[in-house]
């Protein structure tokens, strides 16, 4: 996976903590841990995570109030929040005020650690490489152009800070242009979850950070357009 990746643990409880830890390290991961919202944000500024592990409930400071104070700040980490099950309107919250992705305790490690690889940020290319890969890009429209070798996405050669999440929903799109999807067929092509019910607002919110770094005016997107009642669809 090349250079190691830092994932950052806000969660009270210990046992929960302690199997992260365990697991995401096994994974090649290096983790650091918060036990409170407030440890969480000074840890997020000094240890400066590839992705964040948020729990909803922590003492001092919530979940909630660590990822909106962190996107207020400027920082763009990936977050995923950890819920308990039964709370719906968490998720939806959670989305609007910037986190990326969620999980509902109790998670399967396995899921855990596939969102954990699907939300985290690619490595920066050292500038000569950038170049050589903004070079071999394939023009997919207008001026954005993809390098599927490198996963990384240019528009007019200048790279686009994805996360693997947001590069998977671009080039699924790019790949099969014009054609029209309903959230719950990219839940199912891009995300995998097999329960979608209400977790379809991801897709939306996904769309919309995709936009605002993709398009040249977020408000008017050439790239990827809705089709009114249907879903998205990349345009060429
Ligand atoms: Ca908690």
């Amino acid at each position: 996976m090349g250079d190691q990746k830092t994932v950052l643990i806000v969660e009270d409880e210990k046992n929960i903590v302690d199997i992260l830890r365990f697991n995401l390290q096994r994974e090649g991961y290096r983790t650091c841990e918060a036990y409170d919202g407030e440890a969480g944000l000074a840890q997020a500024q000094t240890e400066r995570p590839d992705l964040i592990l948020l729990d909803v409930m922590l003492p001092k400071c919530s979940g909630f109030d660590v990822c909106r104070r962190l996107r207020e700040q400027g920082d763009n980490v990936p977050v995923i929040i950890l819920t308990a099950r039964e709370e719906e309107a968490d998720k939806v919250l959670g989305l609007e005020i910037g986190a990326d992705d969620y999980i509902t305790k109790p998670f399967s490690m396995r899921e855990l650690i596939a969102r954990v690889g699907a939300n985290i940020r690619r490595t920066a290319m050292t500038p000569p490489a950038a170049s050589a890969a903004a070079a071999a890009a394939m023009p997919v429209s207008g001026e954005l152009s993809i390098n599927t070798d490198s996963h990384q996405v240019f528009r007019a050669g200048k790279a686009i800070d994805l996360t693997q999440r947001e590069y998977e929903l671009l080039t699924f799109l790019a790949s099969h242009p014009n054609k029209v999807y309903s959230r719950v067929d990219l839940m199912e092509q891009v995300w995998n979850y097999g329960y979608v019910g209400d977790d379809v607002r991801t897709v939306d919110v996904t769309v919309r950070r995709l936009r605002e770094k993709i398009e040249v005016d977020p408000a008017n997107p050439v790239y990827i357009l809705t089709r009114r009642g249907a879903g998205y669809y990349f345009a060429v």
